[in-house]
């Protein structure tokens, strides 16, 4: 066929994908000068991805079904918009032949292989007959036609146990099983039938020798249209979860340069089978000594960033100008390596509990900025809501320096910088991952991460002296904060009394669940924190997303979330949540329907915290009485709206009498 059919120059491009990957094309897309068109499901009305496009359409309903795999749905979105060319993305529809040849029929470009390539290497079967007939070495096993139980029963017997029953058209690790001997074989396939036929609509299986202690390693390839075909070094997956990567790195460092090249060329082979065009990973598993061919990918995958960053080419840049019929950039000769990239996933779930996914509203979102060797690629922002629909991955954080150690570090700083809150991620556990002495050595194979599980989820450390101060600087901070702007608030200028020295005591809950108390003097003179025998000279300076602290003399950062009457925390030592348990405005805030803000006990307002129309997040702070020489801060029972204050600074108040009104929001 006329390869300019296929493959031409276009101006706008729409993008069939959500989250980080549809983010990422955008990005690149713009830079080249196309116009963006982004779809989206109804719940995604206000997803990133959609922002950040020119134009975006609503597919339909949440469910991946009525949107995002609507092929119809789609392409009617192309042709509203005038897009000619369909970006797939990884995921959804970017390995179905149907969706490429829809677009091929509909006059659009598709940015990726032609749909007869995708045919020849989706299946796992058909591609492992493709790659056995060019001489790539492959997992020895079973892949033929017959899919009756006493052929399956028989080639299990012909491999050998350990053996793993795989789903042909499987992905995302889903469709498999490992069968230890023969009498787990039959109820195995079964399932795993089952299983595929409900993800894929196939149940065809394949039977693999099962790689004991595997190392997953792949290659990234790209070929033009012209013939040229390039392998743009390997990536090392080997951490998985469930069968699914989530730390990633490049180059792998388990090759040594003669296996490296060895890998790369079978990978070239092996696209070279199919004259493959567009970008594709070749996949293998390692038993330590040699490797052996599993599944093509026909498409961008989720860890291509560390092939980026290792060899400074944009895959999406590339993959465009193949898309444009041009030729690649560079020839194999010219691709160099430079240094090491690291890729950590950050998921919505909760490792703890065996990686449940975690949904709701990201209430906050700080992560480092791009730059100093490390990249941020992100699908969410600050306020956007994580639906049930779809994968939880929310972004990917890629660290690259000149080498693995180095960029280990930075990829470890940057996590630890980061406070997602909202919903439950798996931050920490990343942080516990690429610490663990086990990867620095690189002493792992794809089944670490559950071996290793109690230890890679352990529970945070009780607070030490340094947290508590922490905890309280934080609440201050946050008084603060509330005030800013209001030149005449006492709070401006921290400290700030006229005559004597005040008192406030806090008490905080942590770890498991003692209560821990500590008393901050202020006033005329230096503050200082008591707890229990020692009083620690103490000062705060606000900073970027937290602030610095001063203890007797020695800064240190510290980052904090409130929420309510949760506190989190990051200083020197980790992270920490801690409950801060508040004798007066605090505890009252469980008890629903409490809109009234009054005096505890008689005393004085030393401070009003909020302005009246304000509207308050629950546990923001309102005002501030002085009980017996104690301060106690009064805060918002839930979120709402300040209607009234009803006193102001030096009144003398008495027990029980009304101070201000909040009113829930919504009404
Ligand atoms: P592989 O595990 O074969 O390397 P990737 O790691 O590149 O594949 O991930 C692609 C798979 O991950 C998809 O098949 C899909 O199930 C899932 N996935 C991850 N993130 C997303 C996303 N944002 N949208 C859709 N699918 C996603
Ligand atoms: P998917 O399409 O779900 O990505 P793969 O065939 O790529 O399926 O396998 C996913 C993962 O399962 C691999 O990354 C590897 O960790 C493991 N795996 C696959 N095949 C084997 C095998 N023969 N022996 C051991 N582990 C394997
Ligand atoms: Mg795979």
């Amino acid at each position: 066929m006329d390869r300019s059919k296929l493959y031409r120059r276009f101006r706008t491009l729409l993008i069939a994908n959500r989250g980080e990957i549809a983010c990422r094309v955008i990005r690149t897309a713009r830079a080249m000068g196309l116009r963006t068109v982004a779809v989206y499901s109804e719940v995604d009305r206000d997803a990133m991805h959609v922002a950040l496009a020119d134009e975006a359409v609503l597919l339909g309903p949440a469910r991946a079904r009525d949107s995002y795999l609507n092929v119809e749905r789609l392409i009617e979105a192309a042709r509203k918009t005038g897009a000619e060319a369909v970006h797939p993305g990884y995921g959804f529809l970017s390995e179905n032949a149907e969706f490429a040849q829809a677009c091929f029929d509909a006059g659009l470009v598709f940015v990726g292989p032609t749909a007869a390539m995708m045919t020849a290497m989706g299946s796992k079967s058909g591609s492992k007959a493709l790659m056995e007939k060019a001489g790539v070495p492959l997992v020895p096993g079973y892949h033929g036609d017959a899919q009756d139980d006493a052929t399956l029963a028989k080639a299990a017997e012909k491999v050998g146990f350990p053996i793993l029953v795989k789903a042909s058209a499987g992905g995302g690790g889903r469709g498999m099983r490992i069968v230890r001997s023969a009498d787990e074989l039959a109820p195995a396939i079964v399932s795993a039938k089952r299983e595929a036929k409900a993800a894929f609509g196939d149940d065809r299986m394949l039977i693999e020798k099962y790689v004991d202690n595997p190392r997953h390693i792949e290659v990234q390839i790209i070929g033009d249209s012209h013939g040229n075909l390039v392998s743009l070094f390997e990536r090392e997956c080997t951490l998985q979860r469930r069968h699914q990567k989530v730390i990633e790195e490049a180059p792998s460092p388990t090759l040594n340069p003669a296996q490296r090249e060895t890998v790369c060329a079978a990978a070239r082979k092996a696209a070279g089978a199919v004259n493959y065009v567009g970008a594709g990973t070749i996949e293998f598993v390692s038993d330590g000594k040699d490797v052996f061919f599993i599944e093509m990918n026909t498409r961008l995958q989720v860890e291509h960033p560390v092939t980026e960053m290792i060899t400074g080419i944009d895959l999406v840049e590339w993959q465009l100008r193949v898309a444009f019929g041009e030729a690649l950039p560079l020839k194999q000769d010219e691709i160099r390596l430079s240094g090491h990239a690291i890729e950590a996933r950050v998921y919505a779930e909760n490792p703890a509990k065996n990686f449940m996914p975690s949904v709701g509203k990201i209430s906050t979102w700080r992560l480092p900025a791009d730059g100093g060797g490390l990249r941020i690629d992100a699908g969410y922002r600050e306020g956007d809501s994580v639906s049930p629909y779809y994968d939880a991955m929310l972004a990917k954080m890629i660290a690259w320096a000149p080498t693995r150690d180095v960029a280990i570090e930075r990829l470890n700083r940057g996590l630890d910088e980061s406070d997602v809150r909202g919903i439950v991620t798996n931050i920490p556990f990343l942080s516990a991952l690429i610490t663990h002495p086990d990867v620095r050595a690189n002493a792992i194979d794809t089944g670490f991460i559950e071996r290793e599980l109690p230890v890679l989820t352990q529970a945070a450390p009780a607070p030490g002296e340094l947290e508590l101060c922490a905890a309280v600087a934080a609440i201050i901070h946050d008084e603060r904060q509330a005030t800013q702007g209001d030149a005449t608030s006492p709070w401006q200028t921290f400290g700030w009394m006229p005559v004597g020295r005040r008192q406030r005591k806090f008490a905080f809950r942590g770890g498991h669940g003692t209560e821990q108390k500590i008393t901050l003097n202020y006033g005329s003179g230096p503050s200082t924190l008591v707890i229990g025998e020692r009083e620690l000279a103490f000062a705060i300076a606000p900073k970027d997303g937290g602030f610095d602290l001063t203890l007797d003399g020695v800064k240190s950062q510290v980052a904090a979330v409130i929420d309510g009457h949760e506190l989190y925390l990051r200083t020197r030592h980790g992270r920490f949540e801690l409950h801060w348990v508040d004798p007066f405005g605090g505890e009252t805030e469980e008890q629903a329907g409490v809109d009234k803000i009054a005096a505890p006990l008689p005393g004085t307002v030393v401070a009003v915290l909020a302005e009246e129309g304000a509207t308050l997040a629950k546990g923001a702070p309102i005002l501030t009485l002085e009980v017996m020489k104690m301060e106690q801060t009064l805060r918002a029972p839930f979120a709402g709206v300040l209607t009234s204050i009803k006193c102001k600074v030096g009144d003398i108040v008495q027990e029980g009498v009304e101070l201000a009104v909040v009113e829930p929001a919504g009404e």
